[in-house]
């Protein structure tokens, strides 16, 4: 199949790799020369536009940082045109970013309005799952987009989910990632509270993962440093899912719950520490790391 991918950072690189390993040809086009040259050494065709991109291609898919960034790729601004005016020989088109679902709605009715069909399709897994080929995906959209676009996803994903129609596809990422915000930040308290009364990390987090408190940040992300081999933590929080982009993600549940007058003080709370986090310059480590808010003044 001829696939265009739009957005080579580090979600999307893998991406793209694992669809021309699985023998698609695909052409890729990013803002960064120098993450299309890489995919393009890795078999792919170039582009220099968006559009250029497009041009012979049965699929779209995009993987970019924020709405405000999808919505110039598709929608375009008083500058430069949109995509979607571009796509009259109608590829399904296939976003994978996480956004609000008023964005996705936004696109997805202006591509409805052209005869086009879009789907958003967010993951989840991170980066070693986009590596691994394993990513979850969350698609919403039309049943005859969700048919068309299964075999292309299944290559870059292990489980693939109808949500709904356009736009649910973000609300389950959202209230998924608003969850794990919340495990994440509560799993790093635990820890701290334990260690400063005499507890050593490993042992907790041994009791816990069999116990009532057992969860998914603890038993396969635990944020505290050389308890869990291979793990961010281990790592000096290096790599892995941004603070910056929890930070986002917990905003746009924020936001969702504010537009539907839902409570989410759970939510709530976990947006401010990460955002706080963010703010003392941990944005660009890897969430769990909002461990060491919890450490400050250890020693004391
Ligand atoms: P990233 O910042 O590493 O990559 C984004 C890429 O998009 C960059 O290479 C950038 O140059 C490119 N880009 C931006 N605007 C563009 C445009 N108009 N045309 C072409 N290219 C453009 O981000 P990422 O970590 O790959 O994340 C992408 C999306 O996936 C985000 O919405 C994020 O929330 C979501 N996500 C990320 C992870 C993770 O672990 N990193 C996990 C799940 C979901």
């Amino acid at each position: 199949m001829t696939i265009a991918f739009i957005g080579l950072g580090n979600m999307g690189a893998p991406m793209a790799a694992n669809l021309l390993g699985a023998g698609h040809d695909v052409c890729v086009f990013d803002l960064v020369e120098d993450a299309v040259a890489a995919l393009e050494g890795q078999g792919a065709r170039r582009a220099d536009s968006a559009a250029a991109a497009c041009r012979d291609a049965e699929v779209v898919i995009s993987m970019l940082p924020a709405g405000a960034h999808v919505r110039g790729l598709y929608l375009g601004s008083d500058q430069s045109p949109g995509l979607l005016d571009d796509l009259a020989h109608q590829p399904l088109i296939i976003d994978a970013s996480t956004i609000s679902p008023d964005d996705a709605r936004l696109v997805g009715e202006a591509a409805a309005a052209r005869g086009l069909t879009y789907l958003d399709a967010p993951v989840s897994g991170g980066i070693g799952g986009a590596k691994a080929g394993t990513l979850t995906f969350i698609v919403g959209g039309d049943a005859a987009g969700f048919e068309k676009a299964t075999p292309v996803l299944e290559v870059m994903g292990k489980n693939i989910f109808h949500a709904g129609e356009v736009g649910a596809g973000q609300v389950a990422k959202i209230c998924n990632n608003m969850l794990l915000g919340i495990l994440m930040s509560g799993t790093a308290e635990a820890l701290a509270l334990g260690v400063r009364n005499g507890l050593d990390p490993a042992v907790l987090s041994e009791i816990m993962k069999q116990s009532s408190g057992g969860n998914w940040a603890l038993n396969v992300y635990n944020p505290w440093p050389g308890v869990m081999e291979g793990s961010a933590a281990s790592r000096d929080y290096q790599g892995g899912f941004l603070t910056d982009l929890m930070a986002k993600d917990l905003g746009l549940a924020w936001e969702l719950a504010l537009k539907t007058r839902a409570s989410v003080p759970m939510g709530s709370q976990a947006r401010n520490l990460f955002a706080l986090h963010s703010a003392q310059g941990s944005g660009r480590l890897d969430f769990s790391s909002i461990q060491a808010l919890y450490r400050a003044g250890e020693e004391s």
